[in-house]
């Protein structure tokens, strides 16, 4: 077995699931693997039973620092579903199975295995190297990378950083391309609340049922429609899959013309989506409601506020008796797709697979990464490449049953990371 198959394995065997967490064992036993190849390890820990490893290769000057981030919790595991022990590790053919395997203790994995391996062979880069394999990223409850950021901020700054969030080896036209993740959009749900008068459900015609009121902008907000723009990211895929950029009115055919998963990758990119998915209007069957609430799930692309989105909804949607209030602001940044840590993206790439090259792309969800963002302006990537399973099944995978990878993609990831603290760190 490889070094790193072993020690996801291992990782596997501990049951993380947040919640409760218990991430201090996965720190415990990263210390231990990490020590043992010489590399200085701190556990920083809110409560006891939840500590954060950080790990570093001090550098012999002043060049960037690079940090790989990962989380060593999971989500929940019904064994029933599953075909193998969620936390037993099983190795079959060349694929360990296990809760974590792609999300993410796989990369906790490749991550230490990439600065243990480095460490053997005496590199050190001209700047530092960390590694922080952080708990609590599944629930987020101030245990994990954000409250390193705000208590810790000496021990996880960086200049760049490598997480998870993309990775992907996708196949478009004949052209391949392995996705990079350099934003997130920003999730900021908003609530349409429509107002009428309350009245007996027995004699309609007395009351002003809001409810009745909703529907027509609950239909309205299903036909969303807003102009194409093209985000730098997107601009940035469209040149790696067409080797031109075309008009934002024109991207969305040109990129179904090359295959239906391009047209889909990138047309929730194209502006901010807006999607009806919560109602709540009266709580008994016999009062005709006065108020009618809609949540409105609300995706914006980076750069767009929540004021911006909440004038144009209203334009969308014109005069009428309701208000518009945004409940929550939560994510949109991104990096440049340009400098040291893009380059060493494009290397490896070429480098792995000639012909291929890497795309950006801005993902839906969000990751730790923003933390880093916001606090240290970090150029933050998601970037984990798989080559062996492809995209679709990893997607169907992920926080769902019988999670698996193949060896050979951690030895791929392994491979990335050091490359990329050997490029990046100078
Ligand atoms: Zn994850």
């Amino acid at each position: 077995m490889s070094e790193v198959g072993d020690l996801l394995q291992k990782l596997i065997r501990l049951d993380t699931t947040n919640p409760p967490g218990n991430e201090t064992l996965a720190a415990e036993l990263l210390r231990d693997y990490l020590e043992a190849a010489g590399v200085e390890c701190q556990l920083y820990a809110r409560v006891p039973e939840r500590a954060n490893l950080v790990a570093r290769i001090p550098g012999r000057g002043s060049g960037p620092t690079l940090a790989l981030l990962s989380h060593t919790d999971v989500v929940l595991a019904d064994a029933n579903d599953w075909e193998r022990d969620p936390f037993g590790g099983d190795l079959v053919g060349d694929t360990i199975w296990g809760r974590g395997a792609l999300d993410m203790k796989g990369e906790v994995a490749a991550s230490a295995v990439a600065l243990a391996t480095l460490a053997r062979e005496g590199w050190r880069g001209d700047g530092d190297l960390i590694f922080v394999a952080a708990a609590d990223e599944e629930v987020g409850a101030g245990f994990g990378l954000q409250w390193l950021v705000e208590e810790h901020p000496d021990a996880v700054r960086a200049d760049y950083s490598v997480n998870e969030g993309a990775g992907d080896r996708v196949e478009l036209g004949g052209k391949v391309l392995y996705l990079c993740a350099t934003a997130e959009k920003m999730s900021s749900p908003f609530v349409l609340r429509v107002h009428g008068r309350a009245g007996h459900a027995a004699m309609p015609s007395i009351a002003d049922n809001a409810l009745v009121k909703a529907a027509p902008l609950i239909e309205r907000l299903g036909a969303f429609e807003v102009d194409p723009r093209l985000i730098p990211e997107v601009e940035g895929f469209l040149a790696a899959l067409l080797g031109e950029v075309p008009s934002a009115t024109d991207a969305l055919a040109r990129a179904r013309e090359i295959a239906p998963l391009a047209g889909e990758l990138i047309e929730p990119l194209l502006g901010m989506t807006v999607a009806p998915t919560k109602a709540h209007a009266s709580d008994k069957r016999n009062v005709i409601p006065a108020v009618c609430e809609i949540t409105v799930d609300t995706r914006l692309v980076p750069g767009q506020t929540p004021e911006e989105a909440e004038a144009t909804i209203r334009a969308w949607l014109g005069e009428g008796d309701y208000e518009l209030v945004n409940i929550e602001r939560f994510g949109g940044t991104r990096s440049a797709i340009v400098g040291p840590l893009w380059d060493a993206v494009q290397s490896f790439v070429e480098a792995e697979e000639p012909g291929a090259a890497p795309a950006p792309i801005c993902v839906a969800g969000f990751t730790d990464s923003h933390w880093m963002r916001e606090a240290f302006d970090t150029v933050a990537y998601g970037f984990f490449p798989s080559r062996e399973m492809d995209s679709e099944t990893a997607a169907r995978l992920i926080h769902s049953a019988n999670e698996r990878v193949p060896v050979s993609d951690l030895e791929l990831g392994v491979r990335w990371l050091r490359h990329a603290a050997q490029t990046v760190c100078g």
